[in-house]
């Protein structure tokens, strides 16, 4: 069994390596945060005292950071995972980020003769809890198959996407349309309570009809209507909308350097901006229903 150093154990870390180790990956984690090392131990990862030895003790390095910067930092320079880790190891990168970063990066590694790949997730904590995410991978074919037992150790779906930087590419065009999603939504959840229907009634008729989508189905953000997402747990956990807006805008980026119209990710984006002024940013995406309705008064 390859042995996994995983850097990165908040949301998305804690459940991804608790998958590898029942699915018998012996793991090394590290994250700055003791409560979150505290966590992952309970669960069967081991210690590690910093990201250079988690680094140095495997044959495969994942990690699941906040934000392009945090991966830039933690992969170069004298004590980051590419000078510690093993000639020949293979490094991933599951955190979203832009492909620019990414290409920087998998150049960098592919000079000090280590491999690397992007597989960036998506299907947020739930699915993270249920083994279940979706992968879209970048990088090189005999990469990708090799990381695969542990891919689907974590996930359901797993799809390679492209050459290097191609795995965030996708994820970046799938976050831009679930931002789009969740605040269609709650529009539309907003203006049938103001009108006197019944949300749970609303919601059935509307995953039965043309406007079903992801958060509907699987993410619900009026609260009481479905167990296990974060608007049955006061928004806390889930996929911060600080998280969020972070893609939206690298996905506008994005779309400004290929010269794509994103006029409903502009629109979108703006949303997200002024819900976490308005003191949100901390919480679960799907808590952008605070600005379409008052959820005191249902
Ligand atoms: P999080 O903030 O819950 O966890 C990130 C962890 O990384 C924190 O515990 C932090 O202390 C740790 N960290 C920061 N710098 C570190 C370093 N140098 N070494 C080791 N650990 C370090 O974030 P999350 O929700 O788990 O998201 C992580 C990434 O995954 C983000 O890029 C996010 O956009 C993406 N993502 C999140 C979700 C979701 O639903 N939460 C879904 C898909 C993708």
């Amino acid at each position: 069994m390859k042995t996994v150093a995983f850097l990165g154990l908040g949301n998305m870390g804690q459940p991804m390596t608790r998958n590898l180790v029942q699915a018998g990956f012996p793991v090394i984690g590290f994250d700055p945060s003791s409560v979150a090392q505290d966590a992952a131990e309970k669960q069967g990862v081991k210690r590690a005292t910093s990201a250079a030895e988690a680094a140095s003790s495997a044959d495969v390095v994942i990690t699941m950071l906040p934000t392009g910067d945090n991966v830039r930092d933690a992969y170069l320079g004298a004590s980051g995972v590419i000078a510690a880790s093993r000639k020949g190891a293979l490094l991933m990168d599951s955190s979203t980020i832009s492909s620019t970063v990414t290409v920087e990066i998998a150049a960098a590694a592919r000079a000090a003769g280590r491999r690397m790949i992007d597989a960036p997730v998506s299907g947020g904590t739930p699915r993270a809890h249920s083994g279940t995410l979706t992968f879209m991978v970048g990088g090189e074919a005999t990469d990708v198959e090799h990381a695969r037992p542990l891919l689907e150790a974590m996930g359901q779906r797993i799809y390679h996407v492209g050459a290097s930087g191609a795995g965030h590419t996708a994820k970046l065009c799938n976050n831009i349309l679930s931002g789009i999603c969740m605040a269609g939504t709650v529009e539309a959840l907003a203006l049938g309570v103001a009108n006197g229907l019944d949300p749970a009634i609303l919601s059935d008729v509307m995953r039965n009809s043309s406007g079903n989508n992801y958060a509907l189905e699987r993410y619900h953000p009026f609260p009481g209507l479905m167990e296990n997402v974060p608007s049955a747990n006061g928004f806390a956990g889930g996929f911060r909308s600080d998280f969020q807006l972070k893609d939206m805008r690298l996905a506008k980026e994005l779309a400004n350097s290929s010269k794509v119209l994103a006029a409903m990710g502009n629109l979108a984006t703006e949303l997200f901006a002024i819900h976490c002024q308005n003191g949100h940013a901390g919480e679960d995406y799907s808590s952008i229903i605070k600005l379409a309705l008052d959820l005191d008064s249902y």
